[in-house]
């Protein structure tokens, strides 16, 4: 090692030692007769002294032409400082230079390299290894290594054996658009990369693997958002011979472990809501339950009144903003702009306000009578301070813009601490999703999901097949779906029945998926998984909202990684080498 020790690791214990330190200059200090530098590593930051009369004037006017960034080497005596700083794990002592070594000069950085940096998003994502750093950002990182082992460290004590699966795969139904590769050897046809490694485990499964994990990759090319990346990370899992219960249990168990393990936090046993109470009670399947403020559907209790927006609406749904009657006109104003975004798509608010004496007074008092407004109140359960938001119109469409409002209005009461962590699992997922535009079912999770038992009956039925549930699960942490999964199908015939619910002809199942409806018919165990996004479980551990930040190279909005500056053109050889029609390279 060209060190002896590191920059965050000398104390008073050290003093009199002599040591060797290498690192990058923070900053230096030069006041006349003494002269101060900072030198970082990894493991902290170090003071150098140097001082007219103590150390070499030769040492001293090496130290004049230092500048930020500068790789060193330093050799000298660990000594006790005279101004001591509380602040630094090593703030007791510094180091009395004797020899001095530039390793390597620097540039001026473009940005300041500090735990607050002058530098905009866009620069810092130039100059990402610049960024990198920086003490939050290596941070962050270093909480995803700590995470990344202890999911390691959990699941082998678990018995689940960590397989690879490749990467240049062939499309896998996610529903999500695959990134392709153009096959050299084999012209005109293409690899996806994998959107997950879901059939490959559920064959290893076939294989008689019975545990089965890895933290991998995973490819989606969708259009992107803060806690999107068009790559990302998933903890990948698998068991044979389980039941929901018993993934639930167990990965209920990796969660704890995590909690425990890298912020010391119980958070005890995870509720379950079933996916048809979270859409009711809060319009989501991602509740965030670290806050109350449930909806409370008031069809019967406000309609009849001669108001026709209540009157002619599918639903109408309330909830009430505790301690929230104080509001002004600007402040509901504000509210029903919100409401009204095409993001949240209500096309407007009725609100009402509870006295200190509990008499009500609405936005729509016209139609009402105090007597009826305080049937609102009791539905609401509302007291004197609070503020009842009311919205109106097609359920689905209702339910999802009032969620959005519940989420404005815990944001604003604070009621959304990123310290506090409401874990819970969402079940029964429905199996099929009906999407209007292409005018057919779809997978809600993906088509390998099992139906329930119970209620396989409803399938026969084009009136209730909507209704049939999956054993299919999220976990859900603070409003953000962090892992997925369900029980498999294992049975071909039921697999083939799901493929052609799901618009498959016959050729068409066999031509995507035959290697996986010829595995079931060897012996496929009864089987079950889950995924987690690995990055926004970092994320959220580290109390951010964007997963960038847990990325080492991350992506940025367009999908670019403007270090590199990728995506590129390639040039007409090779794109003739992979048989692809030259245009691309044309145009550019
Ligand atoms: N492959 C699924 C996903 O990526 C997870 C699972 O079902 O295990 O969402």
């Amino acid at each position: 090692m060209l060190r002896t020790h590191t920059c965050g690791e000398l104390r008073l214990d050290h003093v009199g030692q002599t040591v060797t330190l290498t690192g990058w200059v923070q900053r230096t200090r030069d006041a006349g007769g003494i002269s101060w530098i900072v030198l970082r590593d990894r493991y902290g930051l170090t003071q150098l002294a140097l001082e007219e009369g103590v150390e070499s004037a030769e040492v001293r006017e090496q130290a004049r032409h230092l500048g930020r960034e500068f790789v060193l080497s330093v050799t000298g005596q660990v000594a006790e400082r005279y101004s001591k700083n509380d602040k630094l794990p090593t703030g007791d002592i510094e180091i009395r230079v004797e020899k001095l070594t530039v390793l390597n000069p620097a540039k001026l950085p473009p940005f300041l390299i500090e735990d607050e940096t002058d530098g905009g998003d866009d620069l810092r994502m130039k100059y990402r290894y610049l960024d990198l750093r920086r003490n939050p950002v290596r941070q962050n990182l270093m909480l995803r290594h700590q995470m990344a082992q202890a999911v390691r460290r959990f699941l082998d004590g678990q018995q689940f054996i960590e397989v690879e699966t490749p990467v240049l795969i062939k499309s896998t139904p996610e529903g999500a658009r695959d990134f392709v590769v153009p096959s050299r050897m084999n012209p005109g046809e293409f690899y996806a990369l994998p959107q997950s490694p879901q059939t490959f485990k559920q064959l290893l499964m076939v294989s008689g693997f019975d545990r089965y994990f890895q933290i991998v990759k995973c490819f989606r090319d969708e259009d992107l958002r803060a806690d999107r990346q068009p790559e990302f990370t998933q903890i990948d899992c698998e068991m044979a011979f389980v039941e929901q219960e018993d993934i639930l249990n167990t990965f209920e168990s990796l969660v704890q472990y995590l909690f425990k393990e890298v912020k010391g936090l119980d958070i005890g046993k995870l509720p379950r809501m079933t996916y048809a109470d979270a859409m009711r009670l809060y319009g989501n399947d991602k509740p965030d339950t670290r806050f109350d403020m449930h909806f409370v559907e008031l069809n019967d209790v406000v309609k009849g009144q001669g108001f026709p927006v209540f009157d002619n609406a599918e639903l109408i749904v309330g909830i009430n903003a505790h301690t929230c009657a104080h509001y002004t006109r600007k402040q509901l104003d504000e509210l029903t702009e919100f409401v009204k975004k095409p993001q949240v798509g209500a096309t407007g608010l009725v609100y009402a306000r509870v006295d200190a004496d509990g008499n009500v007074k609405s936005s729509v008092d016209k139609f009402y009578s105090p007597e009826e407004l305080q049937k609102w109140s009791a539905a609401l359960g509302a007291n004197p301070g609070d503020l009842l938001l009311v919205l109106a119109g097609p359920a689905h469409k209702t339910r999802k813009a009032m969620s959005e409002l519940r989420l404005e209005m815990g944001q604003r009461l604070c009621l959304r601490d990123k310290n506090d962590f409401s874990p819970l699992w969402v079940v029964d997922f429905p199996l099929l999703e009906y999407i209007e535009e292409e005018g057919r079912y779809f997978a809600m999770h993906h088509p390998f999901t099992s139906p329930k038992p119970e209620d396989m009956a409803l399938l026969d039925n084009p009136e209730t097949i909507g209704q049939v549930r999956a054993n299919a699960y999220d976990m859900v942490i603070n409003g953000v779906e962090v892992g997925g999964g369900s029980i498999r199908i294992h049975d071909r015939a039921v697999q083939a029945r799901m493929f052609s619910l799901l618009g498959f002809s016959d050729e068409e199942a066999k031509a995507q998926f035959g290697f996986l409806l010829d595995a079931f018919e060897y012996g496929a165990p009864p089987h079950g998984g889950i995924a987690f996004g690995f990055d926004r479980l970092c994320s959220l551990f580290g109390g951010a909202d964007s997963i960038r930040d847990f990325i080492a190279f991350p992506k940025n909005n367009s999908g670019r990684d403007v270090m590199i500056d990728s995506p590129s053109v390639i040039s007409g050889a090779q794109l003739k080498e992979l048989s692809i029609e030259t245009k691309v390279a044309e145009k550019k």
